[in-house]
């Protein structure tokens, strides 16, 4: 009862009760649960349940929650002052870990959410081009920024309304949205008004959607046009950098963006983003460059003892070889099982990021996962979140393993989700 008691008493002085959309539940129903602790591959709520958590705070739990050594950085950082206002040489080191990590990455800026950073890498583009049109895909979630909230995914797809309302017209006339893996459309725009367009920005895995990989195809043909045309490609990779691989989903696509927007991991669970990339593109930022951008917390000294300390820790031998393996055994493990149970269902991985889908085929566009059927991953999420495993609230958003989701949790999730499908049918 004392979720219930929470999310009652929340919603008299926090609109819906949440202070992020999804958290809501709206679209799969019932209680949000209030989260008083995490630790590992765990999170328990307001009524001492314990949860095997697959959503690791959207991303950023990459190491498991509440590592030791993250832990004691952030204490560690937190005892010397919590904020100056003045640059600290935790922040070049923040700065020389992610040129290491992500090679297209030459000079870097620390900001403090992933809507930050897209948001700056666009008006990036813009200043550094002298254009104005942008092209976004359906279904991939960039932040809120005014621009880029046209047909966007995560919490916009979940409540249903692709685009929000206080938004002007105006804003977004320059916004061109085009469909996820589809090269020819990508192909015709350029032709039709390539000398317009600023930049291409693509979730090169997106997440937003449920997950969705990119074809080779679609980002080596969206590389060459923005070379050919002047235009410059930004990966968003917020959700995958850090997540799909040690150098993001550019490493694992090998292709180069001009710029990068990253945030999630590099955070460590605390408010920290970036966007980077070229360096002649770079140097248009304020204070050298026309294009403004500044935050009274980027490279907040706690936020980025968080982050390094993250990053060292994604870089130990194996690690992600581990993480893909067990995310694999996750999804091939569920699909196995639905399989035995006759239901149209199937799931797919990438590195420690996972996708469940009710339809018979992982959908490669936005049309095709708008298809899958919502109405039995509702009924799934709840099953499973009775039986202790925490899915992402909403049949349109992707999921994540930690590197403590060992062989004993994934088989208890499994040993969960058996039930939870016999129920189903
Ligand atoms: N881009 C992508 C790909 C994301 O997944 C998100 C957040 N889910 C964002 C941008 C926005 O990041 P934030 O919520 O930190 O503003």
């Amino acid at each position: 009862m004392r979720n219930t008691e929470l999310f009652e008493r929340a919603q008299i002085t926090t609109p819906g009760g949440v202070n992020s959309p999804v958290r809501a539940f709206r679209s799969v129903g019932g209680t949000p649960r209030f989260i008083t602790r995490a630790e590992g591959p765990y999170f328990w709520d307001a009524e001492q349940k314990r949860y095997i958590d697959y959503i690791g705070s959207w991303g950023p739990a990459i190491v498991g929650h509440a590592h030791p050594d993250v832990v004691k950085a952030v204490q560690a950082a937190a005892a010397l002052g919590l904020s100056f206002g003045a640059p600290t040489e935790g922040e070049i080191l923040m700065a020389e870990e992610i040129c290491k990590l992500v090679p297209s990455i030459e000079q870097v800026r620390l900001v403090s959410s992933g809507t930050e950073a897209t948001m700056s890498a666009l008006r990036l583009a813009r200043g550094a081009t002298g254009r104005d049109k942008i092209i976004k895909f359906e279904g991939c979630y960039h932040g809120h920024a005014d621009a880029l909230l046209v047909k966007a995914g995560s919490g916009l797809l979940t409540l249903g309304n692709p685009s929000s309302s206080g938004v002007p017209a105006d804003f977004t006339k320059h916004t061109l949205v085009l469909d996820y893996n589809n090269t020819q459309q990508l192909e015709d725009t350029f032709k039709a008004m390539g000398d317009q367009i600023a930049c291409v920005i693509v979730e090169p895995v997106a997440g937003n959607m449920n997950l969705i990989k990119a074809t080779p195809e679609f980002l080596q043909t969206m590389r060459r046009l923005c070379t050919e045309h002047g235009a410059v490609l930004i990966f968003d990779e917020v959700m995958c950098g850090f997540r799909v691989a040690l150098g993001g989903a550019q490493s694992l696509y090998n292709i180069k963006p001009d710029l990068t927007a990253l945030g999630k991991v590099i955070g460590g669970g605390l408010p920290v983003a970036a966007f980077g990339g070229r360096a002649d593109l770079m140097a248009h930022m304020a204070p050298l460059g026309g294009v403004y951008q500044a935050g009274t917390l980027s490279g907040n000294p706690v936020a980025v003892a968080a982050g390094l300390t993250t990053l060292k820790l994604i870089q130990s031998a194996g690690f992600y070889d581990n993480l893909t393996a067990q995310t694999a055994k996750l999804a091939q493990g569920l699909t196995a099982i639905a399989q035995q149970a006759n239901m149209d269902f199937c799931a797919d991985s990438i590195g420690g990021m996972f996708g469940l889908y009710f339809s018979k085929e992982v959908p490669t566009s936005y049309t095709a996962v708008m298809q899958s059927n919502k109405e039995q991953f509702n009924r799934l999420f709840h099953l499973m979140l009775d039986g202790g495993v925490y899915l992402a609230p909403s049949a349109f958003e992707a999921g994540f393993v930690s590197a403590q989701h060992d062989d004993a949790i994934i088989n208890a999730t499994l040993e969960v989700a058996r039930h939870a499908f016999a129920q189903l049918n």
